[in-house]
């Protein structure tokens, strides 16, 4: 398996495999960049079709870290962890310490957290070999726990700044809205747009999780198959990834796009096609930030929910500014974002560190 030439292979800094014989464990962690801070991000488990699938896969998601950490101004590179699910190997107390002895063998380069696959609890029982982690439960006034909540409110925030820019209001009442995925994110989020006043439609392929905000306020749901062409104003992915292509863009009533969900272009150029299409796009690793810097908080300790919150207002400032950048310049906004996550990284590399707000993208 060629690395270096990988089509996903962007200059990491590092490519660990782990291989632990006794508890069945195969992981590999991938250290993007270094450059702003130990490299954070957190521990996907998945069963991959090939273990090439696996090193794509965790190329990709380590670079997002890097840019999701920058474009927040966290003093963080970027990482990720992926464990390869084997049927033959479940998921067990000792190979989950078998991956924390492997993510403290890096020395602190590496701080995992919580991802598809891997719980709190499964995060408390790595944190017995390591003190590199984040995303455990905090007592008192301190930063930290479940992210979610604050990915909901940083999404929710940043949703408004996108209505502002293309629908001229950042009031949501009677604002028609498109929730895709109504999970940990997706409830939190829907209550903040009913209580602002929005319409709001959802689709979720679980039925209870529907349940659960169906029951306790007034919304439309639809099929899963329908809800990216639901005739709204705005649509929020908070499901899947990769939801944003050449077969579905045509197809999008919405004119902002704004959610919590990773990775929903299919392709870097699905952003061209969304601006072709005249929908707003607010990318995706600048809008979902509030659970990364609540996170990022509770690693460095001695922070309060009130420094998280101050941090996580800043999301819809850096949106419009990303926005009013894309306008000025003609270009899609996933490509303005990732040019400031790009230039921070080269910045800081360089010994003249510089942070989302004064960069300006020229
Ligand atoms: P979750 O697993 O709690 O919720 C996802 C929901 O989407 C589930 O209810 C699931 O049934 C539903 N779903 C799956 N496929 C669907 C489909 N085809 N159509 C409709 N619904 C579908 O996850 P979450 O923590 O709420 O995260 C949601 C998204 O936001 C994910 O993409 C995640 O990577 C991203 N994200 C989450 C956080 C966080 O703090 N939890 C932070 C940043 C990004």
């Amino acid at each position: 398996m060629s690395v270096f030439e990988h089509p996903e292979f962007d200059h990491h800094e590092a490519i660990h495999f782990f291989d632990d014989a006794s508890t069945g464990l195969k992981a590999i962690i991938a250290v993007s960049s270094t450059a702003l801070g130990p490299a954070a991000g957190g521990c996907r488990r998945w069963r991959y079709a090939s273990d090439a699938d696996a090193l794509t896969d965790v190329l990709r998601l380590s670079r997002g870290m890097t840019y999701k950490n920058a474009v927040a101004g966290l003093p963080f590179g970027g990482g990720k962890a992926v464990i390869l699910e084997d049927a033959a190997s479940p998921k067990s107390p000792q190979m989950l310490r078998a991956f924390g002895r492997a993510v403290d063998s890096l020395g602190g380069r590496y701080i995992t957290a919580e991802d598809v696959g891997i719980t709190i609890d499964d995060i408390r029982i790595v944190r017995q070999e390591t003190a590199y982690v984040s995303g455990l439960p905090q007592s008192g006034e301190h930063a930290g726990g479940d992210p979610s909540p604050w990915t909901a409110q940083g999404v929710f925030l940043g949703l408004r700044a996108a209505a502002k820019t293309r629908l001229g209001s950042d009031s949501l009442d009677g604002a028609r809205v498109a929730v895709q995925g109504v999970g940990s994110v997706g409830l939190h989020l829907c209550k903040l747009l009913a209580d602002a006043g929005a319409n709001l439609v959802i689709a979720d392929i679980n039925r209870e999780n529907l349940s659960r905000v169906a029951n306790t306020m007034s919304v439309t749901e639809v099929a899963p198959t329908e809800i990216l062409f639901a005739d709204v104003d705005i649509l929020v992915p908070c499901a899947l990834g990769n939801i944003l292509s050449a077969q579905t863009i045509p197809r999008i009533k919405a004119r902002v796009i704004a959610g919590a969900a990773n990775n929903q272009l299919s392709a870097e150029i699905d952003g061209e096609r969304l601006v072709e299409r005249g929908i707003l796009y607010a990318p995706d690793y600048v809008i979902n930030a509030g659970g990364v810097i609540s996170c990022a908080r509770e690693y460095l300790g001695h922070s309060s929910e009130d420094q998280v919150r101050e941090e996580v207002n800043r999301i819809p400032e850096r949106l419009t500014k990303i926005f009013a950048d894309a306008e000025r310049l003609n270009r899609p906004t996933n490509k303005i974002a990732d040019e400031l996550a790009r230039r921070i990284v080269a910045n800081a590399s360089n010994g003249a560190p510089a942070t989302p707000d004064t960069l300006r993208i020229a």
